[in-house]
């Protein structure tokens, strides 16, 4: 990711590897009904109230603030993890088209779970197949072992090598989920992705995917993705759903990664970053130019504010001087806004 051009460096667009962009409207919700104490209290006071109360319009506005975010923070490429129990068909194809308005690439995955009983895990596997088999460009989505039996983990399974496809799965993000591990293995794949791995007591096929701000946020603990590299896995850097500035969450994995190991250079989150083009190679190609040179790990990890000033995606301008050039940006904030009302209500509601 080098290479100068005119006052600001070029480099490929930024690769999220991880993202929930259905939480994009999620700031400033009501507080849940108590504060949660544990990790699995966060997922069922916070997450779990909010998928459920998500229905096809406020998927949209989320998905389109969340993409334009990305695309204001040089991000040209998304791999989602997407959960809307209440409104699960279809869900994949509003995020897909959401993405393509703004000029975003998109891979998407629908969260299968057995949480929302038997026919929520068949809607969700039915979700990724339906947009899978349509043409859209996908993973078959799982939230985690430790909510999902045997056989509905063999259906993942069974679905993905189906389609021919890989699976996006969350891996022990808290100590909950250690025995992923043991009932993983034999089941990953080496084209799975595996978000987190905090508390995985074991090598699996696939590619981590390393949320550094999000573990920190949810004191899950630090899963020192540098062992899983030193061991020849691929690592890939994503956020999470906490917006979609690669570069700055570069800057949080490499004062994480130090926090842990004084000797740790910016040099290793950045190939994280750069090992998302294994994932979605033509970002690649994608042209960010950006407000400094260089685009170095050294300069980056302590200069804040870098942004992009134009996005070339696919041969077109999708962001110049003046911001998104197919989207105006205040018109999707501002629709956001009002669908953020409408959720935040309608969680009010919620038992
Ligand atoms: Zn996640």
């Amino acid at each position: 990711m080098s290479g100068a051009s005119g006052t600001g460096a070029v480099t490929g667009g930024m690769v999220c590897g991880h993202h929930h962009l259905y939480s994009a409207l999620a700031r400033g919700m009501p507080a849940p009904p108590r504060t949660p104490k544990s990790f699995l209290e966060v997922l069922e006071l916070v997450w779990w109230r909010l998928d459920r109360a998500l229905d096809l319009d406020t998927i949209r506005h989320s998905a389109r603030l969340g993409a334009l975010e990305a695309l204001e923070a040089g991000t040209t490429a998304i791999i989602d993890h997407h959960s809307s129990p209440s409104a699960i068909e279809g869900s994949l194809d509003v995020i897909a088209d959401a993405c393509a308005e703004v000029g975003v690439r998109v891979v998407c995955a629908y969260e299968v779970t057995d949480r929302n009983g038997p026919d929520g895990a068949a809607a969700g596997l039915a979700e990724n197949e339906r947009f899978i088999r349509s043409g859209g460009r996908g993973l078959v989505g799982a939230h985690a072992a430790f909510t999902l039996s045997d056989a509905t983990l063999d259906a993942v399974c069974g679905l993905a090598t189906d389609l021919g496809v890989g699976v996006h799965i969350h891996v022990a993000e808290g100590e909950i989920d250690v025995p992923a591990g043991e009932r993983l293995a034999g089941r990953a794949q080496d084209d799975w992705l595996l978000a987190h791995a905090v508390h995985l007591d074991r090598q699996l096929p696939g590619t981590v995917l390393h949320n550094a701000r999000s573990n920190l946020n949810n004191a899950v603990g630090y899963g020192r993705p540098a062992r899983w590299a030193e061991a020849g896995q691929r690592v890939v850097l994503g956020t999470d759903g906490i917006g979609a500035d690669m570069v700055e969450e570069a800057r949080v994995a490499f004062v994480a990664h130090r926090a842990d190991d004084l000797t740790a250079s910016p040099d290793v989150a950045w190939s994280w970053l750069e090992a998302g083009y294994d994932l979605v190679p033509e970002a690649r190609d994608d042209q960010v130019t950006w407000t400094y040179s260089p685009m170095d790990p050294w300069h980056l990890a302590y200069t804040p504010g870098v942004r992009p000033t134009e996005i070339v995606v696919d041969g077109a301008v999708v962001l110049d001087a003046n911001g998104p050039t197919r989207v105006d940006a205040a018109e999707v904030r501002a629709h956001a806004a009002e669908a953020a009302s409408r959720l935040h209500a309608r969680l009010a509601d919620l038992p």
